[in-house]
């Protein structure tokens, strides 16, 4: 498979379980009925919305123990997922509900709503059996269960597009505070939402005993390294290394050239951390540096140098932080690691495309906010006073998805989110007409016992 179209859609996802289901638009009816045929009603939403939402925790994600799981270790995974999810998702329909009505009725902030109440749809058979006393009980009803969930994740990949087109048709309806605010709340909500249904896929199938690796989840079992999705031996590096080759192929596509790249620092630290959250904020931070070395016509290489064990605190690092913003160590709803002390680490990803104009930097956290536009032969070098587009070509794109270098304005404020789901961070240095330094700060998640 085309590895640029295939990149970022159902790879965590094993091929037997993708679906291609189409959910209808149904959003503000009162009652909607997803295409699994269960009706969600509003007092579905309402009473599972108005329970206890469970503070996720990374014990919460280990504590069924490393693969391969007994059966019993297995259909307690099941059963602690299902538990969970149903008040998630719920959550989020609410929160979907409470925007403007004008924004809601808007196609594609509607196609949200109805996938939302369409996953929920697919869980609450299995919600309700558990409240009358039937929890998933076999081998075979927790088969069943996994590919609802792996059925949920898939049709989720591809909304964040949908998302932020609804919101740039939108913008005269709804201020930009409004929608940084939702869009914060909803994208953190999300990260949490599929790593709970992405480890307990990834526990079934790496407890599989004739396990395929090909249509298998990113975890296997000749990864002892694994616990679900998460790699208690992960090599920095070699996320750089293979998320750069990624980004330097759609460099070479759009702009015929490959920028250089030069790892340095202690390329062969590990740490116990998430490799699908490490290859997103990655190859996010890769686009920005190699698009500005390409449009800046740089012949030096980005540099990353990785470096365990951070000298300084991410809060000591000067930075530029988006207005108003009150970053802590810690986030309140950023997952604690199971040891404070773990061993973490700092990648710094610096260029020399050319840094950021002033007037701009203080921008850059925001969602949507690019100064990427599809039409420039090298995008954004005449658009640097003016600052950003509407981004409508990049959403297209990502949509249908095909990868494109920038244009979404996304790429910083949600990489930040996900650095900052496990209590690191992400800040920027510009030195402009010169270059940038990207500060990535990643906590480790601690010791995971056998
Ligand atoms: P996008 O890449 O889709 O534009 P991002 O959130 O990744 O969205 O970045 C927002 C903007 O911040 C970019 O359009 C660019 O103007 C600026 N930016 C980010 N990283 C860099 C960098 N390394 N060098 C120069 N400008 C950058
Ligand atoms: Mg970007």
């Amino acid at each position: 498979m085309n590895r640029l179209a295939s990149f970022g859609r159902l790879r965590h996802v094993p091929r037997t379980l993708r679906s291609t289901r189409t959910v209808s638009c149904r959003a503000l009816s009162t009652s909607s009925t997803a295409a699994s045929g269960y009706n969600v009603t509003d007092s579905d939403i309402a009473t599972l919305a108005k329970r206890h939402q469970h503070q996720l925790s990374l014990a919460d994600l280990v504590k069924h123990g490393r693969p391969p799981l007994s059966e019993d270790s297995l259909l307690s995974s099941a059963n602690f997922t299902l538990g969970l999810l149903p008040i998630r998702l719920a959550r989020r329909i609410q929160a979907l509900r409470n925007l403007p009505y004008i924004v809601v009725t808007n196609p594609n902030i509607s196609r949200i709503y109805s996938t939302y109440v369409h996953s929920l749809s697919i869980l609450l058979p299995y919600w309700h059996a558990a409240a009358e006393g039937h929890p998933i009980a076999t081998l075979d009803e927790e088969i069943k269960f996994t590919n609802t969930l792996a059925e949920l994740v898939a049709t989720h990949t591809d909304t964040i597009p949908i998302l932020a087109r609804g919101f740039l048709e939108c913008r005269r309806y709804i201020s930009p505070p409004e929608v940084t605010r939702f869009l914060d709340e909803h994208l953190r909500a999300r990260i949490g939402t599929r790593l709970i249904a992405e480890q307990h896929i990834a526990l079934h199938f790496s407890s599989q005993p004739h396990f395929d690796p090909e249509a298998s989840p990113t975890p296997c079992p000749e990864h002892p390294s694994f616990v679900g999705v998460i790699d208690t031996a992960l090599r920095p590096a070699t996320v750089v290394e293979s998320c750069a080759g990624f980004v330097a192929d759609i460099c070479e596509l759009r702009y015929g050239t490959r920028p250089l790249l030069h790892v340095n620092g202690e390329p062969d630290t590990t740490f116990a951390s998430i490799p699908m959250h490490l290859e997103y904020i990655l190859t996010e931070l890769l686009k920005n540096a190699f698009r500005a070395t390409i449009e800046n016509k740089s012949q030096e290489p980005v540099v990353v140098t990785i470096a365990p064990e951070p000298p300084l605190p991410v809060t000591d690092i000067p930075s530029i932080k988006s207005p108003g913003s009150d970053r802590g160590q810690f986030r309140s709803d950023a997952i604690r690691p199971l040891d404070d002390n773990a061993p973490g680490v700092t990648i710094r990803i610096r260029d020399r495309g050319g840094g950021i104009s002033p007037d701009l930097v203080h921008n850059i956290w925001s969602y949507s906010f690019t100064t990427f536009s599809e039409d420039d032969e090298f995008p954004g070098s005449d658009n640097g006073g003016g600052g950003g587009n509407d981004g409508l070509n990049a959403i297209s794109g990502a949509s249908a998805g095909i990868s494109s270098i920038a244009g979404l304005g996304y790429g910083l404020p949600l990489s930040r989110a996900y650095a900052e789901y496990f209590g690191g961070g992400i800040d920027v240095q510009s030195l402009y007409r010169w270059g940038t330094d990207v500060y990535l700060r990643l906590k480790g998640i601690g010791k995971i016992d056998p």
